[in-house]
C-alpha cells in the first residue's frame, strides 16, 4: 500500500515541490507549522528511521546535504530553524514514509508537545 509520500513522488498527487534530485523530493507542508515548512523525504520508501539501513548511510548524507542547502535558499539559515523526524506512533509520526520537516521563520518553542 503506498504511503501518501509515495503518490506525491510518483506525483499522482499535486505538492508544492522546492527541490528535486534522483534521491530525493522537498515539497512544502500542506498544514504548515511555521512560515518556511518543507519535508524532505527520500525517494526509496524507507518507513521511518527506525527502518534506515546501513545500506542508507549515503543516501542519508546527501539529505542532510540538501536540508542545509534548502534552509540557505528558503532564507533561514541566518536566523535558524529546525529540522525534526517524527518515529512510531509515540513520536507523533503519521505518515510511514521517512520524512524531516525543516521548520524557520518564527522563533520556535522547545521543548515540543
Ligand atoms: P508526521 O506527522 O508524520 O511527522 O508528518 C507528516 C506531515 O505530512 C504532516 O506535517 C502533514 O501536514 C503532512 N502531510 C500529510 N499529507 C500531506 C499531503 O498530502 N501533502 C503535503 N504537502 N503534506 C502532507
Amino acid at each position: 500500500m503506498s504511503t501518501i509520500f509515495k503518490r506525491i513522488i510518483d506525483r499522482e498527487i499535486p505538492a508544492d515541490v522546492v527541490y528535486e534530485d534522483d534521491q530525493c523530493l522537498a515539497f512544502r507542508d500542506v498544514s504548515p507549522q511555521a512560515p518556511v515548512h518543507v519535508l524532505v523525504i527520500p525517494k526509496k520508501e524507507i518507513a521511518s528511521v527506525d527502518a534506515i539501513g546501513d545500506e542508507d548511510a549515503a543516501l542519508l548524507g546527501h539529505i542532510w546535504l540538501v536540508i542545509g542547502k534548502l534552509a540557505r535558499e528558503l532564507g533561514v539559515a541566518d536566523g535558524g530553524y529546525r529540522v525534526v523526524t517524527n518515529c512510531g506512533k509515540l513520536g507523533g509520526q503519521s505518515v510511514d514514509h521517512l520524512h524531516f520537516h525543516l521548520l524557520g521563520g518564527r522563533q520556535l518553542d522547545w521543548p515540543p508537545g
